[in-house]
């Protein structure tokens, strides 16, 4: 077994989340160390798309200059049934009017490599195999002060101790489960499936159509039988030529427990526009699939010590899918807490509470609408009806991307606003019914 060590803050899982809670962490001045069990960069299961609210972030960080060099994405295309929408970011007063596509492979490295530049410390080819802790603490709870690795290179094992612990490891956390923590069944779950294309030629590049400028969605995929699916099919085009494709179910019904995202993609690709020139030769790889956990369902999210953000504690939006801003997020609000934490004097078991309460005041109410929307369109017919009369109108569309991607204005009261206002008054009218 390789020296102890001791840090301040330790945590496990540089992917978003991690890299940018050791980012606000590094730059109040604590000792952070970064363990992941990959060695950076390396590719994560993602469509790639970062909307305007995960741009803010990254622009917080300091990173806008890196991400001028790539095409910014205007706002979403969204295709159903025979119509296609051009549905413009909003205009915002936090948020820019902007999104970027990025793969995950250079997003995460440069963000988990400007956390470095801010002073901490990132250990790669580290495995987290279990955590730590303190039994004599009397603390009224689990104290947690370290975690045992797996160096993967060397096949060693090393204890690494630190004051306080956070989970950052995505939606698979091994350390998660060992603390107990479960996800609330009754959350929706997502799953989706990408695959890398590279089309022949990138016409879609240059034509006055402005493919290139958006993200393509198409609200109305079906499965093989025809049957409608509640989820989405994407198209994201990237600064490299290749295509990001994929599919996503958004859902709480069992029905779809077992659901082949395989077979949804295979079904999908036929009806994906010419313009793309998407097709089963210009697949680059096999796709891969993940799950997605929505709307905070991951309990307990904080300890006497340690404490879960992005993924592991269940942060993607519910409305949309997604995660990446959620993480960036998340990491920051526990940097904050733990920032006041390592510097108060005080022993109590609760002073990471607040960062729970952060969540909740941050996140509660609007996910639980995005809670009872999910089950609203796990009935296909619903679905269809919303998608087939939303597709008439410009406007309303654009207003429902904004509550969808949680970009209301904290202060206007427009038409999503309204809308939002509306779905919340709805969802306390009949609450989250069972499925
Ligand atoms: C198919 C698909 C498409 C998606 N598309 C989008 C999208 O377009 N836009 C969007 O915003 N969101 C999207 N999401 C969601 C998004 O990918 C996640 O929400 C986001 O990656 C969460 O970040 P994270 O830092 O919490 O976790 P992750 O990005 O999963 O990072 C976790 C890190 O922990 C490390 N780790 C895991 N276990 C251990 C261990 N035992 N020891 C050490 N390290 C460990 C991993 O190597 C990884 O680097 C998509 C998800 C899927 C599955």
């Amino acid at each position: 077994m390789a020296k102890n060590e001791t840090h301040d803050v330790l945590i496990v899982g540089g992917g978003p989340a991690g890299a940018s809670c050791a980012y606000w962490l590094a730059k109040a001045g604590w000792d952070v160390l970064l363990a992941d069990k990959a060695t950076f960069p390396r590719e994560k299961t993602c469509g790639d798309g970062l909307t305007p609210r995960a741009v803010r972030q990254l622009c917080d960080m300091g990173l806008e200059h890196e991400l001028e060099k790539y095409h910014p994405i205007k706002g979403l295309k969204a295709w159903g049934y025979g119509r296609c929408l051009e549905l413009n970011w909003p205009e915002h007063p936090l948020f820019p009017n902007y999104g970027y596509v990025m793969a995950r492979k250079d997003l995460d490295l440069m963000v988990a490599n400007n956390a470095v530049k801010q002073g901490a410390q990132f250990k790669q080819a580290t495995q987290a195999l279990q955590v730590l802790t303190n039994k004599q603490s009397g603390m009224g709870g689990i104290e947690v002060n370290g975690v045992l690795f797996k160096d993967k290179n060397t096949d060693t094992t090393q204890e690494i101790r630190a004051r306080y612990v956070v989970i950052a490891q995505g939606a698979n956390s091994n350390l998660a489960r060992e603390l107990g923590c479960t996800r609330d069944r009754s959350s929706p779950m997502g799953m989706a499936l990408r695959g890398y294309f590279l089309p022949d030629n990138d016409q879609y590049r240059s034509n006055d159509n402005g493919q290139y400028d958006w993200i393509e969605s198409h609200l109305d995929i079906q499965d093989g039988g025809g049957k409608a699916i509640p989820g989405y099919g994407w198209i994201f085009p990237m600064d490299d030529g290749r295509l990001n494709v994929g599919v996503g179910l958004l859902t709480v019904s069992k029905r779809y427990k077992g659901f082949n995202t395989t077979k949804l993609m295979e079904s999908f690709l036929p009806s994906v526009p010419p313009y793309w020139g998407v097709s089963k030769n210009s697949a680059c790889d096999a796709p891969m699939g993940g799950r997605l956990q929505m709307g905070l369902s991951i309990t307990p999210r904080v300890g006497v010590s340690h404490l879960l953000i992005g993924d592991s504690v269940g942060a993607i939006n519910p409305f949309n899918g997604e995660g990446i801003s959620y993480a960036f997020e998340t990491g920051r609000m526990a940097a904050e807490v733990l920032n006041e934490a390592l510097s108060s004097k005080s022993s109590s078991p609760f002073i990471l509470h607040e960062y729970e309460q952060n969540l909740i005041n941050a996140y509660e109410a609007y996910y639980k609408i995005g809670k009872a929307f999910v089950n609203l369109i796990s009935r296909p017919e619903i679905m269809r009806v919303l998608v087939a009369n939303g597709m008439h109108s410009n406007k309303i569309m654009e207003e429902v991307l904004t509550v969808m991607a949680n970009l209301l204005d904290p202060i206007k009261t427009g038409p999503a606003e309204f809308i939002y206002k509306l779905l919340s008054s709805a969802t306390n009218l009949i609450g989250t019914p069972a499925h």
